[in-house]
C-alpha cells in the first residue's frame, strides 16, 4: 500500500515541479541540467516528507485501510460507498491519536 501511494505522489509533485520550471526558466534565464535536477529534487523532498507523515501512522480500524465506508441508505436496501469520516479517505489514521 506504501509504495504505490509514494510513487503517485512523487509523480504528481515531479509534474507540479516542471510547471514551475517553465514558468521560472524564461524571467531567471535558468541553465538546462536545472530542468532535471531541480523537479528530481523538489520532488524528492516532497516525497520524503509524505514518507515521514505517512510512517507515523496506522491502518484506520474504520475501513481497514479502504478509505472508504458502506452507507446503508434507508432501510438498508441501497448501499453506497462514502469517505470514511475517521481517516477522511485516507486509509490511515495517526498513532498518537486516541
Ligand atoms: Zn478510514
Amino acid at each position: 500500500m506504501l509504495l504505490p501511494r509514494l510513487l503517485k505522489r512523487f509523480a504528481i509533485a515531479l509534474v507540479v515541479s516542471v510547471l514551475l520550471m517553465t514558468f521560472l526558466a524564461g524571467p531567471l534565464n535558468l541553465p538546462l541540467w536545472s530542468w532535471a535536477l531541480v523537479p528530481l529534487a523538489l520532488s524528492g523532498v516532497i516525497t520524503f516528507l509524505y514518507w515521514r507523515t505517512f510512517a507515523g501512522t496506522v491502518v484506520c480500524p474504520t475501513c481497514n485501510g479502504s478509505g472508504k465506508v458502506q452507507v446503508h441508505q434507508g432501510y438498508g436496501y441501497e448501499v453506497e460507498d462514502d469517505y470514511c469520516p475517521s481517516c477522511d479517505g485516507e486509509g490511515r489514521v495517526p498513532t498518537d491519536r486516541g
